[in-house]
This record gives structure tokens, C-alpha cells and sequence, in this order.
């Protein structure tokens, strides 16, 4: 062909040299040479980093006829009945030539994916075609990809039977002289450089159109000969839809991005799960700090509730020991008394005057003492002896202690006012008749000599629930520094002798019940300057 061209045209001198693909590309991309000669496929990534024209495609002859395109088949052996159809390859295990080859795996796979099917498993067994075909026949593959001619070729050197094989997919031929499974794709293209003169390439141009028919050269080529250019566009078209076409495709999804920018990805990945792992780690941390913490509140708390219930005990046998002690105590006390009596009463008028006092200060003493246990008993017995019950009447309680101190008042000729009516509540019945007896009866007993006692009883309600019952008496008043020590036991501010005696325990036993009712008492000077006021509240229940 060298020889051909050099003779066609004067003043040149045409060479011819082989090279292999990455030698190419670089010799292209140098301007090493004025012409190229190589495959579509390859032709396409040529020519998207150097200019190259395609001024002519090639016409090899196939099985003897002339032809400026080829296709790819899909073979299988013609005693495979599960494999008839497209549809059947994706399952099977093919054997292709290579990755790259347009004739031999793209054409095929283009024609799996616009319809919509699976690429299959594909095992690239290299040049020649040949291999794939007989990976099919000996069985190691199900199905080969190769490109149209080749087993026309085989069977015409005698290496295979047409009838051992089928053809999937196979395409209307027209007057295409080979077996085909996909659509035709033009031929080699021949190429002229981006720097060679216009002249030499139209030159070379007509001188390889006009090549005469079974000239030396194309004999010894084995071509018929050389046609217009065909659409490579086409060819490109589908490396870009198949995504082999390094640097430039038609769409990208995701996996065009993973693929493109897997180390950054991986980067950022890795960095996202370090952060995850460490918001993890810290989760995990402070979770087992505010479980530590919920543990240690839970056993305060139980500790707590332990103190609770070990104070309720203490309590109870507190209460229950006062009660069983000054119980006990009044024995030996009425013995003392009895025989006090006795004594008197045998020795008779042999007991001299002191020793009459004696004994009389003896059984005072008893008395007293006896005083006191019974009020120490009513004390610790606050709480314990009657449940609060519903809808206690505080004007019947009121009545209650009024009947038991007619004496007192009517000796005193004190004069009592009170509502006709006082508020229904909650209460424990007895011991609100013990507060109510215990402070009118202090307001009696503590009354000036010089005027008889007044005393009001009222009752407010209270604007967040609960009532406030107000005592006011005209008495000798209480001093404004004493007014919490009364309430305190066996606290009294006379001479235990004066205003009839006391134990110094009824204001005590007050407050207890009154506490006991959600309430609270205390003592206030009378606003009229005379006498004390005693108030208590009773909360809402
Ligand atoms: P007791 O009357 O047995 O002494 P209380 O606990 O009832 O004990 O009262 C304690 C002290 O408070 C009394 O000793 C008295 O000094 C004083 N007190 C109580 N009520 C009045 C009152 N209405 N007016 C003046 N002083 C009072």
C-alpha cells in the first residue's frame, strides 16, 4: 500500500509502521505521523485527544464480497436449547475477545442494555476471536462474543462446523454476507493527522478511492479496497452509553461520581464514620455517667426511704413506750396515794400538824404526778387512738368542750361567743374537742380576777382552702417572747401552783393535733390590748 502511494504521488514517500496501541497514542500525539491507520473503537478515543479526520473507511472482503461495515454475533453451540432468545444470555457465562473490542463485547452488550437486560458474566480470553468460539464448543463458556466473519472464517479453514453453532438475535442480513446479531458499525477508518497538508491528504485520498480492484496492493492487504467514510458517530454513541469512554460520557449518576471520586469518597466516608464512631463513643460515655448518676440517685433514695421507715419505727415505739411507761407509772402512784390515806386514817389524831402537812404534801404530790401522766398519756396518744373522718361538724365540737367546761364557766361567769354555725371538715372529732376544751379553758383559767372572762370564737375561710379558727379572750395576755415557748411541753409561765395549777402540756397537745391536720397554731396579742388571741388554721384536705 506504501509502495502504491509513493508511486501515485510524486514527491513523497510513504512508510508503513506497525505499533501497538499506547505507542500510537503517544506517536499521534506528537505529530509523528501524517496518516493513521487504526479501529473504530480506538479511533474514537484518538481522536478525542488529537484532532484526527477520518477521510476514508476501509473495504475488507468478506467471505469474497466487498464491505465497509461489520457487527457482532452472539454464538452459542446449536445443541444449547436453553439459550435461543437475547433474553437467555444474561444467565450464562460468556467469552469475549476483550473489554474494548467494539465487534467483539460492546456491540453486544449495547445490544443487551437498550433492551433493557442484564450484562452478563464476561471472561475476556484475548486475541484471537477464535478462543471464545471454542471456549463455547469444548464447553467452557455457554456463550462467545465475537465479531461477524470469524466463524465464517473458522469454518472456511475447516476449524469448525456452521451447524455445531447458532446464532442469538441474529439480525436480518439484507445484503450483508455474514451472520449477525446486533446492528453494522463502519470499518476501520483511515485518518489523516491534524497538521498533514490538505494537498497530500486530498492526494492520498483519491489515490486510495481509485485503488484499482485486485491491484497488488490491496491483494497484499487482503482488502477490496477503500469507500467514503462511515458514521463513527455511531460508534461513539455507544461507548458513551456503555461508559467506556474515558474522560466523557453522556449522563452520570452515582456510580459514575463513586467511581470518578472513590478516594475522595472513601476519604470522606472514613471521616464520617471516625465522627460517627466518636459521637458514638461519647454517646455511649455520657450515657453511663447519667446511669451512674440515676444508680446513685435511686440508692440515696432507697437509703432515704430506709431512714423513712427507720424513723416511723422509732417513732412508733417511742409513742408506744410514753404510753406503756406513764401507763404503768399511775400504778405504783394510786399505792402511794391508797396508803397515804390510810396512814391518815389509822394514825388518826396521833399525827401531829407537821406531819399532816406531810402527808399532804404527800398526796398532792401524787396528784400532780398523776396530772401529769394522764396528760403525758392524752399527748402520746394524739394520732394514734382516732382516724380523721369526713364531714366533722366544728360547731358540735365546739358544743362537746363548752358542755365539758360548764363548771368552769359558769364558776368563772365567762361569756363565750360563737357563730351559730361553723364550717363541716375533716377532722379526727376528739381531739378537735381537745383543742377547743384546752384553749377556752386556758382562756378561762388565765382570765384577770378583775373582770369576768369574754371570749370569741370565729372562723374564716381561707382563700387557698382550709379555714382559720380565731380564740380571743380578755385575759393577762401572754408576753410577745413567750409566745412560741407555751407551746412547747411542760412549759408553763406561772408557778405551777398559780391559776389553778397546770402541767404545762394542754398547748402541746394542741399544736400536735392541730400539725397532725395539715394546719398550724400559734398566739398573737389581743389587737385591743387586752388579752391574747389563739389561732390554728386547718388545711385542706
Ligand atoms: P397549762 O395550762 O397546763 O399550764 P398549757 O400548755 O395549756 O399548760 O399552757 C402553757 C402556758 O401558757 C400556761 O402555763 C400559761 O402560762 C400560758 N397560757 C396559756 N393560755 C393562756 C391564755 N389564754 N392567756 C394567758 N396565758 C396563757
Amino acid at each position: 500500500m506504501a509502495d502504491y502511494l509513493s508511486r501515485s504521488i510524486p514527491g513523497y514517500a510513504f512508510r508503513v509502521v506497525p505499533m501497538n496501541y499506547p505507542d500510537l497514542d503517544r506517536a499521534v500525539k506528537d505529530g509523528r505521523f501524517d496518516f493513521i491507520f487504526t479501529n473504530p473503537e480506538h479511533f474514537v478515543l484518538l481522536r478525542h485527544q488529537s484532532s484526527l479526520a477520518p477521510i476514508l473507511t476501509v473495504m475488507p472482503l468478506a467471505g469474497g464480497h466487498p464491505v465497509n461495515s461489520f457487527g457482532g454475533v452472539i454464538v452459542t453451540r446449536s445443541d444449547r436449547s436453553d439459550i435461543t432468545r437475547l433474553e437467555d444470555v444474561p444467565g450464562h457465562r460468556v467469552a469475549a475477545p476483550s473489554r474494548q473490542s467494539l465487534g467483539g463485547n460492546l456491540m453486544q452488550l449495547w445490544e443487551l442494555h437498550r433492551r433493557g437486560l442484564a450484562a452478563p458474566a464476561i471472561t475476556y480470553l484475548g486475541m484471537p476471536h477464535d478462543r471464545s468460539v471454542q471456549a463455547v464448543l469444548n464447553g467452557r463458556a455457554d456463550v462467545a462474543f465475537v465479531r461477524t466473519g470469524v466463524l465464517e472464517g473458522m469454518a472456511a479453514e475447516g476449524r469448525i462446523r456452521l451447524s455445531d453453532v447458532k446464532i442469538i438475535n441474529r439480525q436480518p442480513q439484507g445484503d450483508y454476507p455474514q451472520g449477525l446479531s446486533t446492528a453494522l458499525y463502519p470499518e476501520w477508518p483511515f485518518c489523516s493527522a491534524r497538521n498533514t497538508p490538505d494537498s497530500l491528504v486530498k492526494a492520498v485520498t483519491l489515490a486510495l478511492l481509485s485503488l484499482p480492484a485486485g491491484d497488488a496492493a490491496t491483494r497484499a492487504a487482503g482488502i477490496y479496497g477503500f469507500s467514503p467514510p462511515g458514521d463513527y458517530l455511531a460508534v461513539e454513541a455507544v461507548m458513551l452509553r456503555l461508559r467506556v469512554y474515558p474522560g466523557r460520557m453522556e449522563a452520570f449518576d452515582l456510580r459514575d461520581v463513586i467511581g470518578k471520586y472513590a478516594t475522595g469518597l472513601v476519604g470522606a466516608l472514613t471521616l464520617l464514620l471516625v465522627l460517627a464512631a466518636a459521637a458514638a463513643v461519647y454517646l455511649v460515655v455520657v450515657n453511663r455517667a447519667s446511669a451512674q448518676l440515676l444508680k446513685q440517685r435511686d440508692s440515696a433514695q432507697a437509703a432515704l426511704q430506709d431512714s423513712i421507715r427507720a424513723l416511723e419505727k422509732t417513732n412508733r415505739e417511742l409513742e408506744q413506750f410514753a404510753y406503756v411507761a406513764s401507763h404503768d407509772l399511775r400504778e405504783p402512784l394510786r399505792t402511794i396515794s391508797s396508803f397515804a390515806t390510810l396512814l391518815e386514817r389509822s394514825l388518826g389524831k396521833d399525827l401531829s400538824q407537821d406531819q399532816q402537812v406531810y402527808l399532804g404534801f404527800l398526796r398532792a404530790g401524787a396528784k400532780r404526778m398523776n396530772r401529769l401522766i394522764l396528760d403525758l398519756l392524752e399527748l402520746s396518744r394524739v394520732g394514734r387512738i382516732e382516724n380523721t373522718v369526713g364531714n366533722v361538724d366544728l360547731r358540735e365540737v365546739l358544743d362537746v368542750a363548752l358542755q365539758n367546761l360548764s363548771v368552769a364557766i359558769e364558776e368563772s361567769g365567762a361569756v363565750i361567743t360563737a357563730p351559730p354555725a361553723l364550717p363541716c371538715l375533716t377532722c379526727a372529732p376528739h381531739e378537735m374537742t381537745s383543742v377547743f376544751q384546752n384553749v377556752l379553758g386556758n382562756a378561762i383559767k388565765y382570765s384577770d380576777p378583775s373582770r369576768p372572762p369574754r371570749i370569741d370564737v370565729r372562723a374564716e375561710a381561707l382563700h387557698q382552702g382550709g379555714w382559720r379558727i380565731t380564740i380571743e379572750d380578755n385575759g393577762i395576755g401572754i408576753p410577745p417572747d413567750q409566745t412560741e415557748r407555751v407551746f412547747q411541753i411542760f412549759q408553763r409561765l406561772h408557778d405551777k401552783n398559780a391559776y389553778g395549777g397546770g402541767t404545762g402540756i394542754g398547748l402541746a397537745v394542741c399544736k400536735k393535733i392541730i400539725e397532725r391536720h395539715n394546719g398550724r397554731i400559734w398566739v398573737e396579742a389581743n389587737p385591743t390590748g387586752i388579752g391574747s388571741r389563739f389561732i390554728f388554721t386547718l388545711g385542706p384536705t
